[in-house]
């Protein structure tokens, strides 16, 4: 960990402190954020969660939820005062300040300390402290790791090993990815230790479907999943029209593009959704393809080598056309782990 003792004698006072973390948060992401919202809170610090976007209702049932401030429009003054004034900023689930969109400038320009605690590759040189291992599952398990290198795990309280357990089932896809390590299995016992219902947590996440969104996944892989066999690429285009038609919120899209990945011989998929002004993109791949060196190269994004995500701003058909003109390329972009 960088600079730990630094950020322990800021931390011995209380301080003004916001959390932040990427843009359209998923479970490791929010999870994170509130289990170390509890932390800081719980020892006396004035402490905000504020996410650049919105969040699906499937992770409202967080601990902390009701505090969390979306910058919108409404909440963009209360947002922006709260990056300026905190005197310690802590950045959690990303590496660049572009992933949290507007947020990104004012947190690269305030003159509060940063705090970086990440599990993606190259992170951008912005923070004082930071706590970045590319190994580590999820972000929410080195936020465990954080609490025991500041503290103990008698601090750690129910609803927040729940929020950090949330994160660490999505992230490492209910142990199946390959980032499931021994470690985070430990972690995990530990969290059931303090008390968590893995069982309550997975219906929480998962089991949570609204007819709308089951209709809409039958529709998709009926009638929307392209197949390239020869290329071992599979992708799904969803555009404005059915964004509306089967009124999607926002998560209702989340782990499509599993099933894409799941067809034998499948190595390589793609889910491209228009999505308000952007076309958004994911990317999730098998063994040595890295998909986050290709949505960098090609799609301003990023993220880890077998799940990574990206965006453009061409247009659907033209964005579809590029990427159709790059699966070869795709294809061959082998990389060591
Ligand atoms: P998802 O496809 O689930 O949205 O994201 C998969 C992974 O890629 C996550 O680790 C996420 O943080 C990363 N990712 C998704 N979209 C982007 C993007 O636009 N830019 C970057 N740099 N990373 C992204
Ligand atoms: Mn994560």
């Amino acid at each position: 960990m960088k600079e730990l003792n630094a950020l322990k004698a800021l931390l011995a006072t209380p301080k003004k402190i916001v959390i932040t973390t990427h843009a359209n948060p998923d479970a490791d992401a929010l999870g994170s954020s509130l289990g170390l919202y509890h932390f800081l809170k719980n020892r006396g610090h004035e402490v905000k969660v504020v996410t650049p976007t919105a969040y699906p209702q499937f992770l409202h049932w967080m601990e902390g939820n009701e505090e969390v401030v979306v910058y919108s429009k409404e909440k963009k003054d209360q947002a922006q005062q709260l990056v300026a004034n905190a005197e310690l900023i802590c950045c959690l689930d990303f590496s660049g300040l572009k992933r949290i969109k507007d947020l990104g400038p004012m947190v690269g320009s305030a003159a509060g300390k940063k705090l970086l605690v990440d599990h993606h590759l190259n992170p951008e040189e912005f923070a004082d402290y930071a706590l970045w291992d590319k190994t580590a599952a999820a972000t929410a398990e080195l936020i465990y790791d954080l609490i025991l290198l500041l503290g103990d795990q008698s601090e750690i309280t129910v609803g927040m090993a729940e929020a950090l357990y949330a994160g660490i089932m999505t992230d490492t896809g209910s142990f199946r990815h390959n980032s499931t390590s021994a470690k985070i299995h430990r972690t995990v016992a530990e969290l059931m230790d303090i008390g968590v219902d893995v069982n309550k947590v997975s219906r929480l996440i998962y089991d949570t479907n609204s007819l709308n969104r089951l209709r809409f996944i039958g529709y998709a892989l009926m009638e929307k999943l392209m197949v390239d066999q020869e290329n071992r690429v599979a992708y799904f285009v969803i555009n404005a029209e059915e964004h509306q038609r089967f009124h999607l919120k926002s998560g209702d899209t989340e782990g499509l593009v599993n099933y894409a990945l799941s067809i034998q011989g499948i190595e390589i998929a793609a889910i491209i959704m228009e999505r308000d002004e952007e076309v958004k993109m994911s990317f999730r791949s098998v063994g040595d393809h890295a998909v986050n060196d290709f949505a960098a190269e090609h799609f301003s994004g990023g993220g880890h080598k077998n799940a990574a995500g990206g965006i453009s701003d061409l247009g659907l058909e033209a964005t579809v056309e590029k990427f159709k003109s790059l699966i070869p390329e795709l294809q061959q972009n082998h990389k060591e782990a």
